[in-house]
């Protein structure tokens, strides 16, 4: 079968693999999108934690030995600590990703743990269906923040884990609800998906504000728009290091939080966002034009709203 093969820093190759064998416990899926963000494109420049060579893809969905329509939740974990048996996944000692840690979607055919299986609802077409993931770690960081209706909500990064964050406060019922991003189409998908605000920065301060891209000065931007004992939530890998004021921290009682990936529930959460998503925000890719589109995103080309391979097309 064909696959996206990351050999090292900045080289993906398409190669020609032994496609996977189905062991006891778990399925086969036929890849028919793989979403390409954030842990796409950080992973390809600095693979880190990515065991060389490494079939990428952790966001899949795909059709199942069984023909049923799925999505694969990536996450795995020990599957008897308190942390897993809590499916709080994240907090597990060995956790690890499906594309990250072990081969994923960037082929066509991923073998996955039965229970990583979860179907799709027949009206969720396969671009929806690139959303699931990204929008999973937005219902966590949504449910951490612990925001309400009443609260002003901003949201920095306009990709998969902006727009999730977007829809959740609409869902929410947020009315006070800023969107910022450098990339106009991703911001028109956040004003598409209720935002009441959109721009290039953040204007004012918020009850709540989300940084879902992490570079020293998204963080910045982050804490300086939390109003004092307001709540910072981090999702974003841009940066590792970042210098911050705690003192200001302190004196203005903010809270800050990470929130990494997602529960069971929050995944089977993200099918109903994923829904509202539309179809041409999604880029389909053949395997050839995903290493050019990693390279732009290097670049600061993010105009994409969210990037999909499509292995089988
Ligand atoms: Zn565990």
């Amino acid at each position: 079968m064909k696959a996206l093969v990351l050999e090292e820093s900045r080289a993906l190759r398409l190669r020609e693999i032994e496609a996977p064998e189905a062991r006891p416990g778990e399925a086969l899926v036929r890849v028919e999108v793989a979403g390409i963000g954030g842990s796409e494109y950080l992973g390809f420049a600095n693979p880190g934690i990515r065991p060389l060579p490494n079939v990428m893809g952790h966001s899949i969905a795909g059709i199942a030995a069984d023909g049923r329509r799925v999505a694969v939740n990536p996450l795995r974990g020990c599957g008897v600590c308190a942390a897993c048996l809590a499916d709080l996944v994240q907090l597990c000692d060995s956790w690890s990703l499906i594309g990250v840690q072990s081969d994923g979607g960037f082929a066509q055919v991923v073998s996955v743990p039965l229970e990583s299986l979860v179907e799709l609802p027949n009206d969720l077409s396969w671009e929806q269906a690139a959303f699931v993931e990204p929008f999973a770690n937005s219902v966590n960081a949504w449910e951490i923040s612990g925001a309400g209706s009443s609260d002003r909500i901003a949201v920095i990064g306009a990709g998969g884990l902006g727009l999730g964050l977007t829809a959740c406060a609409a869902e929410a019922g947020c009315e006070t609800l800023a969107v910022c991003d450098l990339s106009p189409t991703r911001l028109q998908a956040a004003r598409d998906l209720g935002a009441s605000y959109v721009g290039e920065a953040l204007d004012g301060r918020y009850d709540v504000v989300f940084d879902t891209v992490g570079s020293a000065d998204t963080r910045q931007m982050a804490l300086e728009a939390t109003h004092s004992g307001g709540h910072c939530v981090f999702l974003g890998f841009a940066s590792a290091l970042t210098e911050i004021d705690i003192s200001a921290v302190i004196r203005q009682q903010k809270r800050l939080s990470g929130a990494f990936v997602y529960s069971a529930r929050q995944f089977s959460k993200a099918l109903d966002l994923a829904r509202l998503c539309h179809r041409d925000w999604v880029r389909n890719l053949s395997f050839d034009a995903v290493a050019p589109l990693l390279e732009g995103y290097l670049a600061g080309d993010f105009s994409v709203v969210r990037a999909a391979l499509r292995p089988n097309a």
